[in-house]
This record gives structure tokens, C-alpha cells and sequence, in this order.
């Protein structure tokens, strides 16, 4: 594979050779930014980024990264260029499906598959968890999100639930005569004592 030091000699107008190079090293962010614009139009970007990624000790601009930018994969985390030069994981992981999100962007098909079994193996555990206890009416709803049918524990575990929830219930009582009848009901007139019987009006 041919290396950053075999192709800037051979690679004519790389603009850290046309323009003033401090701008590559410069403690100003104004023009760390101009460098990284102008590293954006050079054809080496992305093995000048790479290099640099690979060398941690390196400082300033290459390949439009900042040393900032670089450290954050110095973990080892794999990582990509993207279409604008930024450094960013590589797909494939829930963080890399998460970090879309911080870039205001939907997540790459791949990312989106990473993301699916991501969740399902935290239902998974959690519904080890549940198992583990005897099974639980969170274990019932577990196994219907994972798209399968709830195990003997956890609908035995549902059932009693519900009857608890019955039997929580108070029973319905009929409306005691003459006590709690509407107005204008014939157990409302009976009900009502004589001081308080509305005044009628003369037709
Ligand atoms: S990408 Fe930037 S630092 Fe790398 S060779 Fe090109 S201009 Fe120079
Ligand atoms: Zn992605
Ligand atoms: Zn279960």
C-alpha cells in the first residue's frame, strides 16, 4: 500500500505546500479552520487523515481533522472518514448509530440493523432477569416485544395479576330508594323533607 511520504513528493499543489503551512499549527481556531477547508480540496485527504489517526503524537491539521477531533478514537476505536472529512466511528454499532443523531442525520441501514439487535439483546436480558424471579407480568410484555409467545411463568404470572385486579374492584350497589334518586325521579320527591320542598310558581 503506498504510504502519505511516497505520495506527497508525487502530488503536485497540496495546498500545506502552497499556502502559508503555520496555518496547519496555528493556535488560532479561525485559521485551524481555514486549513481544514483547504484540506478538504486536497486529493490526499483521506490518507493524510488516516496517517494522522494512526500517529496519535502528531499535532495540528491533517487531512482536515483537528488533534481534537483525532483524540476521541485514540481508544482504538475504528473509524471513518466521512463525505465532509469529519473523523466519525465506523458504522455498524449502537454508538455509531447514536452519534447519526448528534450530526442531525437519519441512520445508515447499517447502523439501523446494528441498533435492532442492540435492543433485543437488552430485552433478552432483561427477560433473563425476569426468569430468573419466576417469571413477571414485565417478562410477559418482554416476550411479546421480541415477538414470541409469553412462557407458562409469565403468563401464569399475568392471570393472577389480572384476577388481583379484579377482585380489587368494589362490587356495583343498586341506587338505595329514595336517597340518591335524581332530581325530578319520584324517589326524589318523597326523599326531599317537607322545609325544603321548592317554592312553586303561580301560573
Ligand atoms: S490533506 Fe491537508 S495536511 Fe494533508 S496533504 Fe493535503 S493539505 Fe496537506
Ligand atoms: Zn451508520
Ligand atoms: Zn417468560
Amino acid at each position: 500500500m503506498t504510504s502519505l511520504h511516497d505520495l506527497t513528493p508525487t502530488t503536485p499543489g497540496l495546498p500545506c505546500r502552497t499556502t502559508d503551512p503555520d496555518l496547519w499549527f496555528s493556535k488560532s481556531s479561525t485559521e485551524r479552520a481555514l486549513a481544514q477547508a483547504l484540506c478538504r480540496e486536497c486529493p490526499l485527504q483521506q490518507p493524510c487523515a488516516q496517517y494522522a489517526l494512526d500517529n496519535p503524537e502528531l499535532r495540528g491539521v491533517w487531512g482536515g481533522t483537528t488533534a481534537a477531533d483525532r483524540r476521541q478514537f485514540w481508544t482504538g476505536e475504528p473509524c471513518r472518514l466521512d463525505e465532509f472529512g469529519r473523523v466519525r466511528l465506523l458504522c455498524g454499532s449502537e454508538r455509531a448509530y447514536r452519534a447519526h443523531f448528534g450530526y442531525r442525520e437519519q441512520p445508515c441501514e447499517e447502523c439501523r440493523a446494528a441498533h435492532e439487535e442492540h435492543v433485543t439483546a437488552e430485552r433478552r436480558a432483561r427477560l433473563a432477569e425476569e426468569h430468573a424471579a419466576g417469571g413477571s407480568v414485565r417478562g410477559y410484555e418482554l416476550h411479546r416485544l421480541l415477538g414470541e409467545e409469553a412462557c407458562e411463568a409469565c403468563r401464569g404470572k399475568r392471570r393472577e395479576k389480572s384476577k388481583a385486579r379484579r377482585r380489587a374492584v368494589p362490587p356495583r350497589r343498586g341506587r338505595a330508594r329514595g336517597t340518591s334518586a335524581a332530581p325530578g325521579t319520584p324517589g326524589a320527591a318523597s326523599a326531599a323533607p317537607a322545609g325544603a320542598q321548592p317554592l312553586r310558581i303561580a301560573s
